[in-house]
C-alpha cells in the first residue's frame, strides 16, 4: 500500500498577449530603451498579466476557465506611451498613461474570478504593464514614448513553465472580448 500521488498543478495567469505586429513594436521598444547590462525579455515573452492565481491543480484550473467563460469583457485599445523603472524589482516597463474602464472591468471580474476560485485575493492596485527587461539599474520613469497602440480583443489564460534557460509561456485558452 502506499500514498496518494501529489497532485499535478500548473503555474497559470490570465493575460494580454500581443499579436505579432505589436509584439514586433515592443521588442524594437527594448531594443532602444533597455541598456545591455539588464536581461532583455524575449519578443516571445512580451505581455501583460492580469491576474496571477499561481500554482493550482487541475480543480482550481477548472473553476477559473468557467469563471472566464462567465465573464462580460468588452474591447478597446490600449496605448502604450511611457517606459518607466521600478527599482525594487528591477524591471523596465512599457504601460499605458491612461488605462481604459475596460481595461479596469476586466482585471476586476478576473480578481473575483481568483476570489471565488479560492484564491488569496490580490491587494495592489493593478497597474499595467510589459515587462522590457529585468535586473535592470535606476534610470528615468515616466518618459513619454511615441505610442504603441495595441487593439486588444481577447485575454487568454497562460502557464509558465521555468526551464534552464528562464520561463517559458504557453497560451493554454484565449477568450474574446465583445466589439465595441
Ligand atoms: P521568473 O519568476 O522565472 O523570473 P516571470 O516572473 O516572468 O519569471 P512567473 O513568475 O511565472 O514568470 O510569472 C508569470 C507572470 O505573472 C509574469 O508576468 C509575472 O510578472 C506575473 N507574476 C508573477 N508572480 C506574481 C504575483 N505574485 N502577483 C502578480 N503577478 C505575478
Ligand atoms: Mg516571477
Amino acid at each position: 500500500m502506499c500514498c496518494a500521488q501529489a497532485e499535478t498543478t500548473q503555474r497559470l495567469f490570465f493575460a494580454l498577449w500581443p499579436g505579432a505586429a505589436v509584439r514586433s513594436a515592443m521588442d524594437h521598444l527594448a531594443h532602444r530603451q533597455v541598456r545591455k547590462l539588464a536581461k532583455r525579455t524575449p519578443a516571445a515573452n512580451l505581455h501583460i498579466t492580469l491576474a496571477f492565481p499561481g500554482q493550482v491543480g487541475a480543480g482550481v484550473r477548472d473553476c477559473l476557465e468557467q469563471a472566464a467563460d462567465r465573464l462580460s469583457g468588452r474591447s478597446f485599445t490600449l496605448q502604450l506611451d511611457q517606459v518607466g523603472h521600478w527599482p525594487r524589482p528591477r524591471i523596465i516597463w512599457a504601460g499605458p498613461t491612461h488605462t481604459p474602464p475596460e481595461l479596469w472591468s476586466l482585471v476586476e471580474q478576473l480578481r473575483a474570478a481568483l476570489e471565488g476560485c479560492g484564491i488569496t485575493p490580490e491587494t495592489r492596485p493593478f497597474q499595467a504593464h510589459v515587462t522590457l527587461a529585468r535586473k535592470a539599474s535606476r534610470r528615468a520613469t515616466g518618459k513619454k514614448i511615441e505610442s504603441i497602440d495595441w487593439p486588444v480583443d481577447d485575454f487568454c489564460l497562460a502557464e509558465s513553465i521555468t526551464d534552464s534557460v528562464g520561463p517559458v509561456y504557453r497560451v493554454l485558452r484565449t477568450w474574446a472580448l465583445e466589439g465595441q
